[in-house]
């Protein structure tokens, strides 16, 4: 067992919290907060397949692309589906790109899932099929960012550097520096701050540690500080747990989002691949219900019961159409889906 856990990459907010106020550390404070992680996260982490030493560098990329923003109970079968039909970076670089957006299901944000695919035939054409152990190297991979490449730089190489996952960023910030801290961009400074604080030994068990005390004790918005190893030192606790000065935390809602609707499009598509219907006809998820001809209106009725039911979800979420209107054009210049005559389906 080695690493990880859910992890979120930053979202937007304002960059003035962590940066100017990141404080010096006591060495024996630091220390003790290292041997409590690392002590911690092996009595503790969750059991993961990804964790287990046999696990490829390329499963465990796939698992961090898979993670970003998605939660671990969800990332896990399509994880397992996944490398059990693309075991290597050159098997996912052959396959249609319909398959590939099926094999996502609905873990979100389904660009992911195309990115994933240029970064599999970036590695297999450039790399021989074999995922880079450098950060340099990782960065250079189309869809790659700092984030994935560091975390796959220690978790996957076994080298050491600072894994900055919102999840570490919040449990070092309120521990070392007492700050509740909110997501933001990492700064230079941030960073410097964190790889400072990365043990020489038992480096990939800190990184993976943090991340996990994150996901599971120091959460967003109901830290558990009774659990916490860190409890003795925290400062943010220490402080009485301030709320952080720059204001509400923003939380984006999801229902009524683009997000949503979105989703609910995709779904569709992927119903219709599954079900090997042509595709979804476009007026079938625009026109207003009224505005269906008799042949549409059949057509509607007609479709089989899955896709029928992610029908009915998009109208339901946009009984006008012209959202949807607008989203299926972003998706057509996405390259998640394509249009053949009337018909929107999965690239081929
Ligand atoms: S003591 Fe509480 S606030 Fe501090 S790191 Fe632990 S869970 Fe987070």
């Amino acid at each position: 067992m080695t690493h990880r856990s859910t992890h979120q990459q930053p979202a937007v907010s304002p960059v003035t919290d962590v940066p100017s106020a990141l404080p010096p550390v006591d060495a024996q404070v630091l220390a003790e907060t290292q041997r409590a992680v690392v002590g911690w996260y092996r009595a503790h982490a969750r059991d993961l397949p990804w964790r287990e030493s046999a696990a490829t560098a390329w499963s465990i990329l796939v698992c961090e692309v898979m993670s970003q923003q998605t939660p671990v109970v969800r990332v896990l079968p399509r994880w397992e589906a996944w490398m059990a039909r693309w075991p290597r970076p050159s098997d996912l670089a052959a396959a249609p790109a319909s398959e590939v957006l099926l094999a996502w299901d609905s873990l979100g944000y389904p660009r992911r899932a195309l990115r994933l695919q240029e970064t599999a035939r970036a590695i297999a054409e450039l790399h021989g099929d074999s995922v880079p152990d450098s950060e340099a190297a990782l960065r250079a991979l189309p869809g790659v960012g700092d984030y994935t490449a560091a975390a796959v730089t220690s978790f996957a190489h076994g080298q050491r550097t600072a894994v900055l996952d919102v999840n570490v960023r919040r449990v070092l910030a309120r521990s070392l520096a007492g700050l509740e801290h909110r997501p933001s961009s990492v700064s230079r400074r941030e960073r410097a701050w964190a790889e400072a604080l990365v043990p020489a030994e038992d480096h990939v068990e800190w990184n993976a540690g943090l991340m996990e005390l994150g996901a599971l004790v120091c959460t967003s918005r109901s830290p558990s500080c009774e659990q916490c190893p860190l409890a003795q030192h925290c400062v943010w606790l220490a402080a009485g747990r301030p709320a952080h000065p720059t204001a509400a935390r923003r939380t984006q809602a999801w229902a009524g989002t683009d997000r949503q609707l979105r989703g609910a499009i995709m779904r569709c598509l992927r119903e219709a691949s599954a079900a090997e219907q042509e595709g979804v006809p476009v007026r079938l998820l625009t026109a207003p219900l009224t505005e269906l001809t008799d042949d549409e209106a059949e057509a509607l009725a007609a479709l089989p019961a899955p896709v029928h039911s992610a029908v009915m979800a998009v109208r339901n979420l946009d009984a006008g159409g012209e959202r949807t209107a607008r989203l299926v054009a972003d998706l057509l210049s996405d390259g998640l889906a394509q249009r053949t005559d009337a018909a929107l389906h999965l690239p081929h």
